[in-house]
């Protein structure tokens, strides 16, 4: 049968300029990583073909013995990487696996507690343009707008006069470590449930880093792709709790969910295999010495990020008072072939379109194999380009690091040729 490049040109040249503009650009996005070949071969295998409602040993079709062996690979795996009792690898996502955890836990209009978006939580932790702001009664907590941290005080108080039934830790744009203990013990003041979604720093947990919260949680949600650098996809997590895992299995399916995705279960399986071996922990301790370098040099250059600093993978750069906006740098950076994303910070007087700060990680490049010389290098370079925006030289400065990130690429290649 003819290739994809042969019967189907037009997709084949969206699809092969994809995977140039990966190897040419160097990727900040915090959520971002490049999946390794063999969670590629498992996407791309025949485990895509086969509908497997229900669960390993109880499926509603036939034919299942082999990819049931699939699943409870990646079932075990997720068990042994993150000290739980129970893993559902079938979340088709993230917001699927908060999605069942609602379901599985709260009734329509019951509160919730988590974190906003625009301080750095996500969109299914409350935002009203979700499901989880749209069915349930959510309330946001924030961060310090001083220190740029939580303040855990302020939390158990608005626990307090909201009594939510479900408080959820966790966040997309925080650099600092989230103390679980606490959020437990203010879920506990109050008879909440804990969800922790850790999708962000899955990885850096699984390699011992950053704080496990499987010991304090009544549950944890995942994706699997972002420093866990696995397929895109979710997991639920918790310890043992028989009456609870029957109801995050019956949430997932039939829930929210028919069929599993069993090609993105064998990704998942095969990432877990990856994230057991040692070079993993490697990986994820470079990635945080890779991002304290890259906060330190914007200090160094004269720049403010939200908190002081990082502790893991990702950063917010400040730019508020600065005559760009983040969007504007977000553009300039991304024509040297830099990817970021812009992002609101604490006060900003932007909108959430413009902003006045930019999100910054660490874990695409430190898989592509940057150490801190080369991930000082860069920083360097993306200051050059936001001082030549305030000095109005951006197009030469644009292309002589562009030129720079080029170089650097083609001696870290992420698939190779
Ligand atoms: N939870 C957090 C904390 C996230 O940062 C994200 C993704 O950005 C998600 C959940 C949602 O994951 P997905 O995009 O797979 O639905």
């Amino acid at each position: 049968q003819q290739t994809i490049e042969a019967f189907d040109p037009e997709l084949w040249a969206a699809m092969s300029a994809e995977a140039r503009r990966q190897e040419e650009h160097v990727e900040l996005i915090a959520s971002e990583n490049y999946a390794s070949p063999r969670v590629l071969e498992a996407q791309g295998s025949v485990l895509t073909n086969k509908y497997a409602e229900g669960y390993p040993g109880k499926r509603y079709y036939g034919g299942c013995e082999f990819v049931d062996i699939a699943e409870m690979l990646a079932i075990e795996r997720a068990k042994k990487l993150f000290g739980a009792d129970y893993a559902n690898v079938q979340p088709h996502s993230g917001s699927s696996a908060n999605l069942a955890v609602f379901q599985a836990l709260l009734e329509p209009g019951d509160t919730v507690m988590g974190m906003s978006l625009a301080d750095g939580g996500h969109l299914t932790h409350g935002a009203s343009v979700n499901f989880s702001g749209k069915i349930y009664h959510a309330v946001q907590y924030g961060i310090d707008h001083e220190t740029g941290e939580v303040d855990y005080d302020v939390l158990a108080a608005m626990a307090k006069e909201h009594q939510p039934k479900l408080l959820i830790g966790g966040f997309s744009a925080y650099s600092r470590v989230m103390d679980w203990a606490r959020f437990r013990a203010i879920a506990d003041s109050v008879g909440a449930y804990l969800l922790v979604d850790m999708a962000h720093v899955a990885g850096l947990v699984a390699a011992g880093v950053y704080p496990n919260p499987v010991p304090h949680a009544d549950v944890v949600t995942s994706t699997t792709h972002k420093t866990l650098r696995g397929p895109r996809s979710g997991i639920i997590l918790a310890r043992a709790n028989e009456a609870l895992e029957k109801k995050f299995n019956s949430a997932i399916f039939p829930g929210a969910q028919g069929g599993p995705l069993m090609h993105a279960i064998a990704g998942k399986a095969v990432a877990f295999k990856e994230a057991m071996e040692p070079e993993f922990v490697d990986y994820q301790k470079q990635v945080i010495d890779n991002a304290r370098v890259m906060a330190a040099t914007f200090i160094e250059r004269g720049h403010r990020i939200v908190s002081g600093g990082t502790d893991n993978h990702l950063m917010l750069l400040d730019l508020i008072g600065k005559p760009y906006t983040g969007k504007d740098a977000d553009a300039a950076l991304g024509h040297a072939n830099i990817t970021v994303n812009k992002n609101a910070v604490p006060n900003d007087p932007r909108s959430p379109f413009v902003t006045s700060g930019l999100r910054l990680g660490t874990p695409a490049i430190t898989t592509r194999g940057f150490g801190e010389v080369e991930t000082a290098a860069l920083t360097h370079w993306m200051c050059d380009v936001l001082a030549a925006l305030e000095e109005g030289n951006a197009e030469t400065v644009i292309a002589e690091v562009q030129g720079k990130v080029l170089e650097v690429c083609s001696r870290f290649p992420v698939y190779g040729a």
